[in-house]
């Protein structure tokens, strides 16, 4: 039979001969119980989360939870609308407050996801006419912002200042550009040379530059802001679009910005207009977790030790990782075949190690790899379990001697 679905056939005769193996299938985890930021229970096993982007652990902070209890007394489940009718309480706008507190902007506007924000800031100020460069390696709501808006795309080589240089110069100097980077890139872990890349566009014109923040917020920069302020770049950057499901610990996403003439995007951005506004509880949630991340230093140390440590054990033990040092929360072990990267996931899920497992198209130029990703609540005696277990499964699948 032939339908509308033949065209997945062959990526489900993949799975099944997998499923076949007797592997368990990595897509389909379910937490039965979530005890902390960094242990759940699956299939009746205490587990280790290392896979999660809880980088900075507030999910189960006291304050954040109470706050979200009250505006879910006060203000009821959902608001039932959009953001441009009924749907903006009193506690969106607040959650907009702090947001521009905790990143000095004059702007910012709440989208009920992260995926949302990149789709509905880069198809509304790119458009038919207009150019979208961006790292091949970018998100894939960046590549759907894109779509959405029907800009032209530009994409230049995973980090490469010399080839983002190349290829705005071969643009029309008339035409208006949107540069899009990312802080961190999510599979590898590793970040954006922004200072090199910021004086490179810098020599065209007519270029605005976005930066996604996503896995850099709460623990990069004196303030938390992300990678562009830890180098020194905030003056460049006109848009920073992030997300509450990482270190703010709940749901949504936000771009903040001092462009003059920000707040029209109100009113003509699809991905805002067009959805219902979050639930006054998960508002509330953020803005609390946001508020508490300006003052987070200790648990921002706390995580880059963890995230340090892992690195150098993993290393030593002989893995190959998606980057030389540690560079953010993210630590990726490479892995040569997609039998061997399931094969290890399983064998690290059933030592009590929860690790996400990353394929193509998600993963660069066609690689196979475990992301682990550290929480400031990981204890050292869990970060000395995780090296021990991941020693263990890796002699036992064969990755390591
Ligand atoms: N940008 C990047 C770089 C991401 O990794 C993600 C999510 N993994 C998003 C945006 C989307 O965030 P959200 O989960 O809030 O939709």
């Amino acid at each position: 039979m032939t339908d509308l679905f033949s065209k997945f056939d062959a990526l489900i005769a993949e799975r099944q001969a997998l499923l076949d193996t007797g592997v368990r299938d990595p897509f389909a985890i379910v937490m039965d119980e979530v005890k902390s930021p960094t242990l759940a229970i699956i299939q009746g096993r205490p587990t280790i989360l290392l896979g999660t982007y809880n980088y900075m652990g507030m999910t189960f902070d006291p304050d954040v939870i109470a706050a979200g209890k009250k505006a879910l007394d006060d203000f009821g489940a959902g608001t039932t609308g959009s953001r441009v009718l009924n749907g903006t309480y009193q506690g969106h706008k607040a959650c907009e407050d702090a947001l521009k507190e905790f990143y000095g902007t004059a702007h910012a506007m709440v989208f009920s996801t992260g995926y949302q924000a990149n789709l509905g800031m880069i198809s509304t100020i790119a458009g038919k006419g207009d150019y979208v460069v961006l790292d091949a390696d970018s998100h894939a709501s960046i590549y759907d912002g894109c779509g959405l808006g029907n800009a032209e795309v530009v994409r230049f080589r995973h980090n490469s200042v010399e080839d983002l240089d190349k290829r705005l110069g071969r643009l029309s100097a008339d035409a208006q550009k949107l540069v899009v980077l990312e802080g961190v890139y999510s599979m590898l872990g590793d970040i954006a040379p922004l200072p090199e890349m910021v004086a490179a566009i810098r020599k065209h014109p007519n270029c605005m530059i976005l930066v996604d923040e996503a896995h850099g917020m709460g623990f990069f920069g004196p303030n938390g802001r992300g990678v562009y302020e830890e180098l020194g770049v905030e003056k460049d950057i006109d848009f920073v679009v992030g997300t509450f499901s990482k270190s703010v610990g709940t749901v949504g996403g936000f771009c903040v910005s001092n462009h003059p003439k920000f707040e029209v995007l109100r009113l003509v951005c699809r991905p805002y207009v067009f959805t219902a506004s979050l639930p006054p509880s998960v508002v509330a949630t953020a803005a609390t977790s946001i508020r508490k991340l300006m003052h987070a230093g200790d648990k921002r140390a706390h995580l880059w030790k963890n995230s340090k440590r892992l690195h150098a054990g993993l290393r030593e033990m002989g893995f190959t990782l998606g980057t030389e040092t540690a560079q953010s929360a993210i630590i990726a072990v490479m892995l040569p075949d997609q039998e061997t990267t399931v094969r290890m996931w399983q064998a690290l899920l059933e030592q009590g190690v929860y690790v996400n497992m990353a394929r193509p198209p998600a993963t660069p130029a066609g690689t196979f790899l475990l992301r682990c990703s550290l929480c400031a609540e990981h204890s050292d005696d869990q970060v000395g379990d995780i090296l021990d277990r991941f020693r263990a499964a890796g002699q036992a699948v064969g990755c390591i001697s």
